[in-house]
C-alpha cells in the first residue's frame, strides 16, 4: 500500500486532509443497533454482507451485536476477514478457479467455511479439494429467484444436493436465495412482489430437496431493501443486509410502504472534498471524482449544503452546481458528500476516517479493499 495515512486519531475533522473516506460513527453504530432490534424478536438470524466495508473492524461491530458471521463476495475477503478474527464465513459466490477453490479449502482450517454452488463438477472439485486439505465445507445450492447471475432453477436442486450428501467432505449447507434486483426497487409494493415470487421459487427448491430426503435447516439471502420482508416469510433462516451500515444515495430513493422516504438507516459514509475553485457563481469544482466516489448508481449528494447539487464527475474534479443566492462555498472549504453507491466507492480508498463530532477518533484500513480475487 502506497497511500498515505490520511488522518491522525484526535485531530479535529476540520484538519483532515482530502479527499477522504469519512465514518460518522454515532451514525454507524446506531445503523448496528437498529438491525439487531429489528431481529431481537425473530429467530432469523443476521450476516452482514462484508462486500460493503471490506473491514474486519466493522464485521466485529456487527458480530458483537448479534450476527452470527459475514458473508464475502470473493475468497480474498474470507481471506481477509478470517485473519481479522471472524470465524464463520460465507461466500455468496460460485468459487470456480482450481486455485481459489484451494484457497478456500485451506480457508477451513481456519474458521467455518460456506460457498455456494450451481453446477455438478464445480461440487466435486470442492470436495477432491476438501479432500486433499482434510477439512469439511458447507456448500448451498443457489438458487436464481430473479436476479438473472448465478444459481439454477428450483427443480434442479435435488440433484445438486444429492452429489453434495454423498461427497466425502462437503456439508449440504442449505440454499442461497437473494434477489439482488429486487433490493432497489423503489416501492415497497414492487419490492414485496419480487420477493413473493422468490419466497416461491425457494418453496418449490426445499419441497424438492425434502421430497429426496434432504432437509433445508439454513435458507439465506435479502439485503437492506428487502430484508423485513424475507424475515416476515416464516422460510428464510438467515438475511445477509449489507448496505444498511453505511447506506448511499441510491437507498435513499427506496421508499416504505407508505411512501415516505426509508430511512431507517442513516448515512454513515462520506466522501470528505474541498472546494478548489469557484469559476462562476453558479459553480463550485470539488476534488472528488470518480477516482474517490462511485457514480454507477447516480451521482452523489452534497450533505448539509442547501441547494448545491453534485452533476457531474471526471476523473479528480466534481463539478457542483449552486442554486442563485446560495454562495457560501468559498474556495477551502471542505463538505460531505454521500456517495451514490457505498460499496465500490469503498474500494477506492486505503482508509476510513471515523470521527465523532468534530474529532478524528480512529483509522480503519480497509483491508480487503481491491480483494477481488
Ligand atoms: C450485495 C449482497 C447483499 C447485500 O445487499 P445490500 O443491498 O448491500 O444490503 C446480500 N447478499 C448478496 C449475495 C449480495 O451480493
Amino acid at each position: 500500500m502506497t497511500s498515505r495515512i490520511p488522518a491522525q486519531v484526535g485531530m479535529a475533522l476540520a484538519e483532515v486532509e482530502t479527499p477522504a473516506l469519512l465514518i460518522d460513527l454515532d451514525a454507524l453504530e446506531r445503523n448496528v443497533e437498529r438491525l439487531a432490534s429489528d431481529l431481537a424478536s425473530s429467530d432469523v438470524r443476521v450476516r452482514t454482507h462484508a462486500k460493503t466495508h471490506k473491514s474486519p473492524a466493522i464485521a466485529r461491530l456487527q458480530i458483537a451485536a448479534g450476527a452470527v458471521g459475514v458473508c464475502c463476495q470473493t475468497v480474498g475477503e474470507a481471506e481477509i476477514m478470517t485473519q481479522g478474527g471472524i470465524d464463520d464465513v460465507l461466500v455468496t459466490n460460485v468459487v470456480v478457479d482450481p486455485a481459489k477453490i484451494l484457497r478456500l479449502a485451506a480457508l477451513a482450517r481456519l474458521c467455518r467455511v460456506g460457498v455456494c454452488v450451481d453446477d455438478e463438477s464445480n461440487v466435486n472439485a470442492l470436495d477432491d479439494a476438501a479432500e486433499r486439505m482434510g477439512v469439511g465445507l458447507h456448500v448451498l445450492v443457489e438458487i436464481d429467484v430473479g436476479s438473472e447471475q448465478c444459481g439454477i432453477a428450483p427443480d434442479d436442486a435435488l440433484s445438486l444436493g444429492r452429489t453434495i450428501t454423498e461427497s466425502r467432505r462437503l456439508r449440504f449447507g442449505g440454499l442461497q436465495a437473494y434477489h439482488g434486483r429486487a433490493q432497489h426497487l423503489r416501492t415497497h409494493q414492487e419490492r414485496e412482489a419480487a420477493v413473493k415470487r422468490a419466497i416461491d421459487l425457494v418453496k418449490r427448491a426445499a419441497a424438492t430437496l425434502e421430497r429426496g430426503g434432504i432437509q433445508c435447516e439454513t435458507i439465506t439471502g435479502a439485503g437492506t431493501g428487502t430484508y423485513p420482508i424475507e424475515v416476515k416469510s416464516r422460510l428464510y433462516t438467515e438475511i445477509q443486509p449489507g448496505s444498511y451500515v453505511f447506506m448511499d444515495a441510491d437507498y435513499a430513493k427506496n421508499r416504505n410502504r407508505d411512501g415516505t422516504a426509508f430511512d431507517r438507516f442513516e448515512n454513515s459514509l462520506f466522501v470528505w472534498t474541498t472546494v478548489i475553485s469557484r469559476p462562476t457563481p453558479d459553480r463550485a469544482i470539488v476534488n472528488a471524482g470518480k477516482k474517490t466516489v462511485s457514480v454507477d448508481s447516480g451521482m452523489p449528494l452534497v450533505h448539509g449544503v442547501p441547494r448545491a447539487t453534485y452533476a457531474g464527475a471526471a476523473d479528480e474534479h466534481g463539478r457542483l452546481v449552486l442554486s442563485p443566492n446560495n454562495e457560501t462555498l468559498a474556495v477551502g472549504e471542505k463538505i460531505r458528500l454521500v456517495p451514490g453507491h457505498c460499496d465500490p466507492t469503498v474500494n477506492l480508498f486505503d482508509w476510513y476516517v471515523g470521527y465523532r463530532g468534530d474529532r478524528v477518533e480512529c483509522l480503519w484500513p480497509i483491508e480487503a479493499r481491491g480483494a477481488s480475487i
